[in-house]
């Protein structure tokens, strides 16, 4: 048995979208389960759109989701020598031919058809029998395009390892460029060319290419090869039934990497996004690996849900290791103007708040009234520093200064209190939350003062509680 190569392949003419993602992490996948090789292939043959910019931004967003490629970045503008001599083959063989229409005259082309209510297409004129007999001559001006001879009569069909059989009528395709004059191969062209080359035998992507593959299997036939399998992904859509696009939200992988999501997370959810394995919604790219299979992606569209993304990060942020979270917190908190070094250990920190926080910024906001003290308005304080509380908060700050400094000896000490007062919690925490941290909304009382230490706590409780 031939080993399984996949391969993504992404026109570098932007960032990263989920979408492509997905698909990059199916034939990942799927390369991975049978022990095969996944390769990278870079198609940069849109010269205008296509960015060295844009080749960094995916290279990195599919490192950060740990989607590893085993062969490639192979970069098509690398790689014109090889499709020139393959159109030439074609050629030669009678299956694609040079066409030296103009632009002009490919419009007045299909005017006349729509005026004659047929669909626009190439009529073939070039075909050089046809040329012949119309008199037609080379000119010289003006270098050709190469068309391929794409038969006219019957259909072409192919069993889609995700869609089930799928057939088109030969009569619905023209004759397609190969090679453009400038002797850039067209992506359909291109596409077979390094299927073949890079012994591809599995073709996963999105199935905004269903239309193409009929051309490239034909391509595939008149190069006289084995052709590969095909599995068309459906797309995504958003939650009004779009295409999933910008104006949903965040569509590329480094804006997710930059809202604080976690790899595993997105790739957790790309994964199950159109695809099942029974009921498990959490999982590793490990059992991604182990369960993947072509048979249970769905064949109707996906909805993206950014709700179940956020209760997915949520789920792995809950899992994930303190000293790792800590590593992502510190740059977000430096961006939100805030010195992790001013206060506590960050990974201890993140272990008291990140149950609760649903991205890497959520934690990092959290986190941030263990670094940065909020000076508490007057009007604030008269209202929770009062008569009736300040005692409480006297003998608070007098049993704190030496008691084991130990989350659970700090409940009993501030139990204490209130036992010793008559104070109910909240009359005694909300002002103890204010004077220590600026806040009235903080992490449970016992946790933060644990953290926060005994110099800082007592420091703040007494700049409040005597100076008058
Ligand atoms: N460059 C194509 C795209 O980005 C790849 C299509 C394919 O996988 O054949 O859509």
């Amino acid at each position: 048995m031939t080993a399984i190569r996949t391969r993504f392949a992404p026109s570098p003419t932007g960032f990263l979208h989920v979408g492509g993602a997905r698909t990059a992490l199916y034939a990942w996948a799927f390369a991975r389960k049978h022990g095969g090789s996944f390769v990278l292939r870079i198609e940069d043959t849109d010269l205008e759109r296509s960015t060295g910019e844009s080749v960094e931004t995916i290279l990195a967003s599919l490192r950060w989701l740990g989607i590893g490629w085993d062969e490639g970045p192979f970069f098509q503008m690398k790689r014109l020598a090889r499709y020139m001599e393959v159109a030439e083959e074609l050629i030669a063989a009678g299956h694609a031919y040079y066409c030296w229409a103009t632009k002009d005259e490919l419009e007045a082309m299909r005017e006349a058809q729509r005026a004659r209510g047929v669909k626009p297409r190439y009529d073939g004129r070039w075909r050089p029998e046809r040329a012949r007999a119309a008199g037609l001559a080379p000119p010289t001006d003006r270098p050709p395009v190469v068309r391929f001879r794409t038969p006219e009569a019957g259909e072409i069909g192919w069993y889609d390892l995700v869609k089930g059989a799928i057939a088109f009528p030969n009569a619905e395709l023209d004759d397609l460029v190969l090679l453009r004059a400038d002797g850039v191969p067209t992506y359909n062209f291109g596409v077979v060319v390094d299927d073949l080359d890079m012994g591809i035998t599995h073709v996963i992507r999105g199935d905004d290419h269903v239309n193409n593959t009929p051309r490239q299997i034909h391509i595939f036939h008149a190069l006289g090869a084995k052709m590969p399998e095909f599995g068309h992904v459906p797309m995504i859509l958003g939650a009004d039934g779009e295409r999933l696009s910008k104006r949903h939200g965040a569509v590329s992988v480094t804006q997710y990497r930059d809202d604080g999501f976690l790899p595993e997370a997105l790739v957790n959810y790309l994964a199950r996004l159109g695809w099942s394995h029974g009921d498990d919604e959490i999982f590793s790219a490990a059992q991604l690996v182990e369960w993947f299979d072509l048979a249970h992606v769905s064949r109707s569209p996906a909805q993206f849900d950014p709700g179940k993304l956020a209760w997915l990060n949520q789920q792995y942020l809950k899992q994930a290791d303190d000293a790792r979270l800590a590593k992502l917190v510190a740059p977000a908190l430096r961006s939100l103007g805030v010195d992790p070094g001013a206060g506590p250990a960050l990974d201890k920190v993140v272990a008291l708040l990140k149950d609760r926080a649903t991205t890497v910024l959520h934690l990092a906001e959290a986190a941030r009234l263990f670094y940065q003290y909020e000076t508490p308005s007057p009007a604030k304080l008269a209202e929770l520093v009062t008569e009736r509380t300040r005692p409480a908060l006297k003998m608070l700050e007098t049993r704190l200064a030496d008691v084991g400094w130990e989350r659970r000896t700090l409940g009993e000490t501030v139990s204490g209190v209130l036992k010793s007062t008559g104070l109910k919690m909240p009359e005694l925490a909300m002002p103890v939350r204010l004077l220590v941290t600026g806040r009235t909304q903080t992490p449970s009382l016992d946790a933060v003062l644990e953290l926060l230490g005994r110099e800082t706590v007592l420091a703040r409780l007494s700049h409040h509680l005597n100076n008058d």
